[in-house]
């Protein structure tokens, strides 16, 4: 037990918890949650606290998953790895890899915990693919009164549906197990495209291809595509700018060049049409599927936004955001992502029951955050747009309950499982009202 304060990714947020527990085994974290419930204290399960939004925020305890982050078992037969919850992606990916196994889902880092990437709904890109909660075969909670629950389609069913994305408040998921696959190479094809051309080719582009994500950087008549295919073909060298990535210099340019934009705002349109063309070369490239789609290097800090609306909207909705970014006083000084995920039948899955378009806003300045993401969102809203809950967003209960069929059932279960409200904080406050 202890007490230091915890800050998010961007600083914007910060916690000084009452006491942060870190137990070593799931009857240690059950004994902490009886007693958080039996005195009437809340307590938040704190992951790597990457989240934008308040999913962590800690109103009295914490609990952090440092000492339950082991791989448990890999099951190379069945094809599966059990972890601990507090076991970041990128050891899973690591143990899958010396196993030839793989998980079949990539986001743009890998240092989340898998209890909070599975918390927020966190996905990856491909339209074929669905968000890695689909991939859950098993999982373990400890329920609000300290009960734990061993979990499957066989075993509480509803429970074990609702729990792959949990919003941290059905308990402390304290083991998953996922379904992998055989181990596979992918082939980056980063291509620069006429943004109207992109648009009104985005379905086979997205059709066509086994993953795809879009980049674009305000201003810019240009986006990039990135394309990644299955291959055999052997890996490729790192490039002299592949190795500047990873170095970190690349990003620490890029920070200065915000920093520079937010003191001479005027400059941000031709600062990123610079960038794209020093950094946003096509390019060929061949790795191991988790290590391409990921971005190699640091990422500089700056705040996000991001809405999964009906994959049929995309174009519409894209084109908006960029003729709303170009009328506006504030600018944009970093790239726009594109994704595309597969429906899946998780009740607050935010792809729960459509495929899908990641659109993400994204800012390297707390000002313009604001005024941006207020109209982000109002666009977003105009297309059914669920929020990302490890994001910033405002909408209402209300809007939530229209926008999600099973939020009834959901905050029903939620009641179930944490009668005294132990895990309840300012994000559940606002999702599921008392
Ligand atoms: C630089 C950066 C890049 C990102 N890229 C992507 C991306 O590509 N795709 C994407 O979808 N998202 C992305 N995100 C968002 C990120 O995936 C989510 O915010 C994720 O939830 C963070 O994981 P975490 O371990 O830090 O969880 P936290 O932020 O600590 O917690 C998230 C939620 O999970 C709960 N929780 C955590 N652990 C447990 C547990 N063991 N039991 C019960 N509840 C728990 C918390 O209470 C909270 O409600 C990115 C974030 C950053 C900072």
């Amino acid at each position: 037990m202890g007490s230091t304060i915890i800050r998010n990714w961007d600083r914007t947020r910060s916690w000084r918890p009452r006491a942060t527990y870190h137990p070593v085994d799931e009857t240690g974290a059950a004994e902490v949650v009886r007693q958080g419930a039996e005195q009437g204290r809340p307590l938040k399960p704190v992951g790597g606290a990457l989240s934008w939004s308040d999913a962590p925020a800690i109103s009295a305890d914490a609990m952090r998953f440092d000492r339950m982050a082991r791989i448990v078992e890999i099951d190379a037969g069945r094809k599966r790895v059990r972890v601990q919850a507090g076991a970041r992606l990128s050891s899973v990916n690591q143990a899958l890899a010396q196993h030839g196994l793989a998980l079949d889902n990539f986001g743009s880092i890998v240092m989340q915990t898998v209890g909070g990437y599975l918390g927020t709904g966190s996905h990856g890109t491909g339209g074929r693919t669905p968000i890695l909660a689909s991939s859950v075969t098993h999982l373990r909670l400890i329920d609000g009164l300290g009960e734990v629950h061993e979990l499957d389609d066989a075993h509480e069913p509803e429970l074990f549906s609702a729990a792959r994305v949990h919003l941290g408040c059905l308990g402390v998921v304290t083991e998953v197990t996922f379904q992998c696959v055989d181990a596979f190479d992918l082939e980056e094809r980063l291509e620069l495209v006429d943004l109207e051309t992109a648009l009104a080719d985005l379905d086979r582009i997205v059709d066509d291809n086994d993953y795809v994500k879009l980049w674009w950087l305000p201003y810019t008549n240009e986006v990039q595509v990135y394309r990644f295919n299955r291959t055999d073909r052997p890996r490729t060298r790192k490039t002299f700018n592949e190795r500047l990535d990873a170095s970190g210099v690349s990003s620490i340019a890029f920070a200065g060049l915000m920093a520079l934009s937010r003191t001479f705002p005027g400059i941000t349109p031709r600062m990123n049409r610079s960038a794209q063309k020093i950094s946003f070369k096509p390019r060929v490239r061949i790795d191991r599927s988790d290590r391409i789609i990921r971005y190699a290097g640091s990422i500089p800090r700056h705040q996000e936004a991001e809405y999964a609306i009906p994959r049929e909207r995309a174009a519409t909705a894209i084109d908006e955001v960029r003729r709303a970014v170009l009328a506006a006083d504030y600018r944009v000084n970093f790239p726009m992502e594109i994704r595309f995920v597969a429906a899946d039948d998780i009740p607050m899955s935010p792809v729960s029951g459509r495929d899908s378009c990641f659109v993400g806003a994204y800012v390297g300045s707390r000002r313009w955050a604001g005024p941006y993401f207020a109209d982000f969102e109002a666009l977003m809203a105009d297309h059914d747009g669920r929020p990302h809950w490890g994001k910033s967003f405002s909408r209402t209960p209300q809007e939530l309950r229209d926008l999600y069929p099973r939020y009834d059932d959901f905050d029903a279960l939620r009641r179930r499982c944490d009668p005294e409200g132990v895990f309840r904080n300012s994000f559940v406050d606002r999702v599921f009202p008392a």
